[in-house]
């Protein structure tokens, strides 16, 4: 069966024969069929009685039995060259006598074409019988034992071939899967730790290391801040700044490559593999690169993936902040609200917002969640706040252990290394500051600076806002001219102490002829005394007492959960002090009323109509004094 198929299918690469382009390496396959033959044909007896040496077709010996000298160009050197010489030049077996040997060269021939590609010479004494036969077939020996070799070494060569291509097959499915394993990561660090991962496996023998310009990690050893020294003689710095691969030879051995990781937009680090020179080849260079150039491209896109994320991100918070402090035109409720998002959004431990008190030029803690810190007030050229004050920009602070630019109250107190800060505007003034910081040094990265920026520009708004309504609605409540609130205030908050109150009073207070005041010294005094009493009443009550200007010369007071009794006591505190401190002088008539929770009908109207009944009835009965109202 065996021998069937040899026949059937001759191996194919026996019809394959040396080429004039192989000639180079014709020496060494000579030299390798040669011993081969003379191993083969050792026992014959033409070894004992010459020499036999195989030429090239310039003559050039490239093996012999037993006598080295074939090889010098003595007698017999030259004997056996000539012969050989000829040979070639006859194209037929050739003889060459010198005085003491004689050379006998038969031509080889290739298989396909029958060309000469070499001479096999035998050469002995000039006294010795050589048989031509034999010789002839010692050439043929020859030639097959040299094919053989021939085909040994295209075996060899096709095999080294295959393997190669297999190792490139190979690498080029192991380059293909790193690429896409990388290409599917979207966060930096896998895809760092992926491109380590793939460069170990396809390098087994190699160490590789990653430099990073910006965005190091610390935690993998492997990968390491780039650091610009010695420039000169850092290849790894090298690398980076010329934006190509280089390489260096160490004296242990040992080469070590750099190649840049760019992307698009910028390079982002070096990948620096180590190798020892016996590992080394040059052929892998490519594949390198190639995943250098596929690590730069998806570290950018990550990066750019994690900065897309991050501004949606902070847009989704702005809006949404921005969305709550307008809901709000408290000051109190924004500084608050302020407060808790900002250390939500930053993870941070403490937040501070300080709003600047025009009337005592100081920074007043509005909002904080260190207790310690309510209502604190600092002198504007005091720690961060006074920085910021002066400068009006935004600060960020990694190491306050290490920056003591200035002494911080929080800082200290709180044991806070790291700080953000921004200031609050307001009509193009720093109005506050807020401060957001945190224990951990180096704990707010550059976009949480920025973002804190932006944050403070919305919670200035709402200050603006709040601050603009509350001047408003101040100035709708109060009464130009007394200062003293307005008569739709004073309705408003008696309605409403009327709905939690159990009682309450109110002193209706009229001044008496105070159109003669007008006819005699003129509408100016007039308004100066009406002032005066104002000025008396508001000075007469308590905080939570309301005084309001109900209509011409009539004031109002009303007194939450007073009694009638404590009423017509304040009220002739502030009868006998208008009485005795107005100029000029003038009297007031007062009418006191009150409810409690068990009258009928509890009303605004039914108060004042009862208050004004007994004014009525002061002015009636000489003015000057107060009455108290029925129920
Ligand atoms: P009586 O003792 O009965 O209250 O006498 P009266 O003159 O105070 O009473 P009347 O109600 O007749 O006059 C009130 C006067 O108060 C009329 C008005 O000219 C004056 N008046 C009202 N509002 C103001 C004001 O804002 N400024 C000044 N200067 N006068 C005012
Ligand atoms: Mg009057
Ligand atoms: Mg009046």
């Amino acid at each position: 069966m065996v021998n069937e198929w040899k026949a059937e299918h001759p191996i194919w690469f026996a019809n394959e024969d040396i080429h004039d382009a192989d000639e180079p390496y014709l020496p060494a396959l000579l030299e390798e069929g040669f011993a081969l033959w003379s191993r083969e044909a050792g026992g014959l007896d033409s070894f004992c009685t010459g020499h036999y040496g195989i030429y090239t077709k310039d003559a050039a010996c490239c093996g012999a039995t037993g006598r080295e000298s074939l090889r010098d160009d003595d007698e017999i050197g030259q004997a056996a060259r000539s012969a050989a010489l000829s040979a070639v030049e006859n194209d037929a077996f050739s003889k060459y006598s010198s005085e003491r040997f004689e050379a006998i060269a038969v031509p080889v021939r290739r298989r396909s074409d029958h060309i000469i590609f070499a001479v096999f010479v035998y050469i002995t004494a000039i006294s010795s019988v050589s048989n031509r036969q034999e010789l002839e077939a010692a050439a043929l020996h020859f030639r097959s034992c040299f094919y053989r070799a021939f085909e040994q070494m295209y075996v060899k060569d096709l095999i080294i071939t295959q393997q190669r291509a297999d190792r490139e097959a190979s690498r080029r499915d192991a380059l293909f899967l790193a690429a896409r394993r990388l290409y599917d990561q979207t966060d930096v660090t896998s895809i760092l730790e992926e491109m380590l991962r793939s460069l170990a496996s396809l390098y087994p023998s190699s160490e590789v290391h990653l430099y990073l310009s910006q965005d190091y990690v610390e935690g993998d050893p492997r990968i390491k801040p780039l650091v610009f020294k010695n420039t000169a003689h850092d290849i790894v710095a090298q690398a980076f700044l010329d934006g190509k691969p280089a390489t260096e030879h160490d004296r242990d051995g040992q080469i070590r490559l750099a190649v840049p990781m760019t992307g698009k937009q910028a390079a982002y680090g070096v990948l620096c593999i180590t190798i020892c020179r016996e590992k080394w080849d040059e052929s892998d260079i490519p594949a390198f690169l190639l995943i250098a150039g596929t690590a730069g491209t998806a570290f950018e896109n990550a990066k750019l993936y994690e900065q897309s994320n991050l501004l949606i991100n902070e847009l989704r918070l702005i809006n949404e902040m921005t969305k709550r402090l307008n809901q709000s035109l408290r000051l109190k409720e924004i500084f608050k609200f302020a407060t808790k998002e900002l250390l939500s959004i930053f993870e941070a431990d403490y937040c501070c917002v300080l709003q600047l008190d025009k009337s005592t030029n100081h920074f007043v803690v509005k909002s904080s969640n260190i207790p310690d810190m309510a209502s604190e007030q600092f002198s504007p050229e005091y720690g961060f706040c006074g920085i910021i004050y002066r400068t009006k920009e935004p600060l960020i602070i990694s190491d306050y252990w290490n920056t003591r630019v200035v002494t911080s109250k929080l800082m200290d107190n709180t044991g806070s290394r790291s700080l953000i800060a921004a200031p609050i505007f307001g009509d193009g003034e720093v109005v506050g500051v807020i401060l957001v910081t945190h224990k951990i040094p180096n704990f707010f990265s550059y976009e949480n600076y920025k973002l804190l920026q932006v944050m403070s520009t919305h919670i200035g708004l709402a200050v603006t806002n709040a601050s603009l309504h509350a001047e408003v609605r101040r100035m709708v409540i109060t009464d130009n001219l007394t200062g003293l609130h307005a008569r739709h205030y004073l309705d408003e908050q008696i309605q409403s102490r009327q709905r939690k109150d159990l009682f309450g009073s109110l002193i209706l207070v009229d001044i008496d002829f105070f159109k003669r005041i007008n006819d005699t010294y003129g509408h100016q005094v007039g308004d100066r005394i009406l002032i005066q009493v104002s000025q008396i009443i508001s000075s007469s009550i308590r905080h939570g007492d309301i005084a309001a200007r109900w209509g011409g010369e009539e004031l109002a007071i009303y007194l939450p959960g007073i009694r009638t009794e404590q009423a017509l006591r304040i009220a002739e505190r502030i009868r006998k002090q208008v009485a005795d401190e107005t100029d000029p002088s003038v009297t007031v008539s007062c009418g006191v009323s009150e409810w409690t929770f068990d009258n009928d009908k509890i009303s605004v109207e039914s108060l004042f109509y009862r208050a004004d009944m007994a004014l009525y009835e002061a002015k009636n009965k000489g003015r000057n004094c107060i009455i108290v109202g029925e129920h």
